[in-house]
């Protein structure tokens, strides 16, 4: 390895930018490749411009780079197995193959793995739209296999649903109809895993989600009896993927039972809180294990943490409030709606503080 490691990152967006801003003090250099010029990453190191399908720039990208990994999971495989050819890459791109696909995933985690998901369906056409509909009893959630994120692709199905019209507004893709699992609480596990199969959990984080997308995080949460089962199924996924990284674990917790919703290849947005909140951030660990060195304490600094997504817009108020103690996160991202743009951390000793803290930050910036 050089003194000084050049890692790539396919995909600009906040991760690449916070990987960066956590990588650099450890000496590493960053190169970002995105097909979109105004990517923020591009803010905070060097950006290639150019489409996942061209060889020429992804080679030159390539080229530069001692180690590459991903922003998110929706780069082309082709991409990842062309880079591949070039350089070291993690985590190995046939993972990326599983969590692009919705119903490749709840395979691996059902069929292969013999891990607790709610009942899914996969919808080619209209006819098996209506027995998938029938069968989760008219309650479900009609979601596009590829490329849904942040609540896109994703329709919610009741008894009321017009499933005609539905269906003619969406005809041509593939789908899965999950059954509405009606959960007490969504958690996530985000764990580090390394070639030699060490690994590193960090404290179970709860998670709120608005529209399909995460609005704050709180942890740890409060331990259940399922907790315990969280951390093995996670580790359980790493280990069959053979996995290098960070590995995120969506799941839903309901009375007696944990059943998985999805992985993410990546750091993860529910993990934002261990740059201020545990002794090695995530973006760190996702780095140190990939370059095969030690991984850091994933031990809270503080007994407490959360974070809240600043979605849309940065509230006017921003960082010139009075809070003297939320650390901010603004990506340098345009405004859109239904866009995660920036988010803030708060710290705290307990339960109650923490609480109050978040209470009041929402408060003060208006946030719904
Ligand atoms: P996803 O894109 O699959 O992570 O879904 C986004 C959010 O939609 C989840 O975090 C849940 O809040 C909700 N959701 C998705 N699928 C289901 C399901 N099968 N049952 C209940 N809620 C769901």
């Amino acid at each position: 390895m050089n003194k000084f490691p050049t890692i790539g990152i396919l995909g600009g967006g906040q991760l690449a930018q916070m990987l960066a801003l956590d990588g650099y003090p450890l000496g590493f250099r960053f190169v970002f490749f995105d097909p979109t010029k105004d990517a923020c990453a591009g803010l905070v190191g060097k950006l290639i411009v150019a489409d996942y399908n061209n060889e020429i720039a992804l080679e030159e990208f390539a080229k530069q780079c001692d180690f590459v990994t991903y922003d998110f999971e929706n780069v082309p495989v082709s991409a990842a197995e062309f880079v591949a050819k070039n350089t070291q890459i993690f985590p190995h791109p046939s993972v990326l193959e599983v969590a692009q696909d919705r119903l490749k995933e709840k395979v691996l985690f059902r069929e292969q793995l013999n891990l607790p998901v709610g009942d899914f369906y996969a919808v080619d056409s209209y006819s098996e739209l209506l027995f998938a509909v029938k069968s989760c009893g008219n309650d479900g959630f009609l979601k596009t296999r590829r490329m849904g994120y942040d609540g896109k692709g994703q329709y919610r199905i009741t008894a009321k649903t017009n499933l005609k019209e539905l269906w003619s507004q969406i005809d041509g893709g593939s789908f899965i109809l999950e059954k509405a699992v009606h959960f007490n609480r969504e958690v996530s596990v985000i764990i580090a895993r390394n070639a030699q199969g060490e690994h590193a959990f960090y404290e179970l984080c709860e998670n709120k989600h608005k529209q399909g997308i995460l609005t704050t995080t709180l942890v740890p949460a409060v331990a259940s009896e399922n907790s315990p089962k969280a951390f093995e199924y996670a580790q359980k996924i790493a280990d069959k993927l053979n996995y290098v990284g960070v590995l995120t674990v969506e799941m839903f917790e309901t009375d007696g039972c944990l059943f998985i919703n999805e992985m993410a290849p990546r750091v993860h947005n529910s993990g934002h809180w261990s740059i201020e909140g545990a002794v090695t951030s995530q973006f760190e660990n996702h780095l140190r294990a990939g370059l095969g060195i030690p991984l850091g304490s994933t031990a809270m600094q503080s007994g407490y943490a959360a974070m809240i997504n600043w979605i849309g817009e940065i509230p006017s108020v921003g960082f010139t409030s009075k809070e003297k103690d939320v650390h901010w996160h603004i990506y340098g991202k345009q405004n859109r709606p239904g866009r995660k743009v920036g988010h803030s951390t708060v710290v705290a000793d307990n339960a109650e503080e923490l609480h109050q803290k978040v209470v009041n930050l929402a408060k003060l910036l208006g946030a719904k």
